[in-house]
Parts: C-alpha cells; structure tokens; sequence
C-alpha cells in the first residue's frame, strides 16, 4: 500500500439539531484523539440531510464549541444538504435502482409499529410513483460480519434483523444510512469512531457500501455517556450545552471517564489537547458499553 493510500481520515459528524451537549462532545474529543494519535485527519460533516431537525445557526454554534476546545479540523465543513452531496445521494439510488435492488414501500407508521424487523409487505408489489411511497433496498440472505475496533467482532443477518431499510424517505429526504455512506466515501473516509448508540446502523451502512461497490471503512464505537436513569444523553432528554466557560475542566472530566491518564501540571486547553493525543489509549475503554455519570458539566 502506498503511503498515501494508507493515511488515516477520520471525522465528526454532528447533527445541527441544537448544541453540542456532553455527550456529543466526547464524541468530538474521542474520534479527534483516535484521528490525531495516527497523524490523521479529522474532517468534520453537518449531517442536516434530516433538514425538518435543523435548528438556525446550530452548525456556528457547533464550530464556536469545537474552536473553545481546540478541537481544530481540516479543510472545508461538509453539509449534506449541499447540492453537490446530494447530486451524489441521487446517483447512488439510481445505482442501486438499476441493479433492481430498490422498490417503493407505502407502508405507514401505523402499518409497521410493532415490528422491529420490516416485514416486506411491499416487496412483491407495485406501487405508482403518484402514492405516497419511501423507497426500501432490498437486503439479501448473507450475514455481515465486521470487526469493531473498540467492541471487537460484531455480526447482523440484516433480512432477520433489520429487513429492507429506507434510503428515500416518505418525505422525499434522503436517509441517514444512504447519506452517511456516501459522505464517507466522498470524503475518503477510513475511519469511521462513534458513539455505541450507532452500532446498530453499521451493518447497514457497510451493505451499502458493498451494493455500491465501495470499500467500507474500519469502525470503533466507543462507550456513550448515561445519565442517572440509564438514558443516553440527547437532546430529546434535554441534555444541557456544553458549557464554554472552563473547557480544561470539562476535558480532563472526560478524559478521566475515558479511563484515559492526566496530566498532574495545569495546561492550557490546548495543551491538554496535546496531551490527550499524545497519551491516547483507547484500550482502556475497548469493551465498555456505557460511562455512568449522574451529572454531566
Ligand atoms: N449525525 C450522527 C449523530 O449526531 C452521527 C452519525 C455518524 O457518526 O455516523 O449522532
Ligand atoms: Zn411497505
């Protein structure tokens, strides 16, 4: 492998959807660390393809937190509701469209509740474009096996498990899955280091990339943050900003949670920084599903 070839390019990918609380920060700080300890890159992506979540000047606030933490990136910030990314979703689905690997599914909400696995009531049916319809891929009978470099070896029977996903949505957007999977690609993404709440999606996402004949990228997925009821931290259960009034102290309380070593001497905040790419050890977390922690800076 050339050395070019072999470059670690890893990202940040929030949503705008509000501020960056704790949680999502430690996502910041953990994927810049694993980025940064391999002479990375560390890109980062507004994922506002959902745009009906978008909240106005969310993505400035996001860039001001990422600045108060000296968590720097490289080159230009990606939107997925940037024309260019989605000319790319649209040449994806007619891709997959032409290898008969898509229908279009009418099923409602309703229709589906209760069902963790879609059932295929659509597959063998056609449906006109006039109805009101989401567009499905079809998945097949192979088992996806990955191995995640924090949770190690991980597989999905995506047919028994997950059934054929959305890529369009009944609202016309592209999906998640879809999205993501061409962002990281177009990005030359090859790490890909997240929270353990999206693990769930990866088999998805690496079938994706298969179907599409793309090489999918290496994932970790570390330990997310709950609070004292069990419940990650999200903006739907009103987890607070992060606060930019004393960054080092929120930093060395997520490094300490981490299990990571700290520094004894006070350090400016972008030497912690320094600090924690300097003594990353991912290893001390490799397995860990949750962080307990009552309340959260
Ligand atoms: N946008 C997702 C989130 O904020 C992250 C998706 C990803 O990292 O693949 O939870
Ligand atoms: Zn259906």
């Amino acid at each position: 492998m050339s050395k070019k070839a072999s470059v670690y390019r890893g990202r940040f990918a929030p949503s705008p959807s509000g501020d960056l609380h704790f949680g999502s920060l430690l996502a910041a700080l953990v994927s810049y660390c694993d980025a940064r300890s391999h002479n990375g890159y560390w890109y980062l992506r507004i994922e506002d393809v959902d745009s009906s979540r978008t909240v106005v000047d969310a993505d400035l606030r996001i860039f001001k937190t990422l600045q108060a933490y000296e968590l720097a990136w490289d080159g230009q910030v990606i939107y997925q509701t940037d024309s260019k990314q989605q000319q790319h979703y649209q040449k994806a689905l007619e891709q997959l469209t032409d290898l008969g690997l898509t229908y279009r599914c009418r099923c409602t909400r309703k229709q589906l509740s209760g069902h963790s696995t879609y059932p295929g009531h659509c597959r063998l049916l056609s449906i006109s474009e006039q109805e009101p319809h989401s567009i499905r891929l079809i998945t097949d009978t192979d088992t996806i096996y990955f191995n995640d470099s924090y949770q190690g070896p991980q597989q999905q029977h995506l047919q028994q498990q997950c059934g054929d996903f959305n890529i369009v949505r009944k609202d016309g957007l592209f999906s998640y899955q879809l999205a993501v999977v061409i962002d990281d690609h177009l990005s030359g993404i090859n790490h890909v280091v997240r929270g353990i709440d999206i693990l769930d999606s990866t088999a998805r996402q690496i079938y994706l990339h298969r179907k599409l004949g793309l090489t999918p990228p290496a994932y970790a997925h570390f330990p997310i943050v709950v609070n004292q009821k069990g419940h990650k931290l999200s903006k739907q259960n009103h987890a607070t900003a992060v606060s930019h009034e004393d960054p080092t102290q929120v930093t060395r309380l997520a490094l300490n949670l981490l299990n990571q070593d700290l520094p004894h001497k006070p350090m400016t905040q972008q030497q912690l920084i320094q600090w924690a790419v300097d003594h990353w050890l991912p290893e001390r977390f490799k397995g860990q599903k949750h962080i307990d922690y009552g309340v959260t800076p």
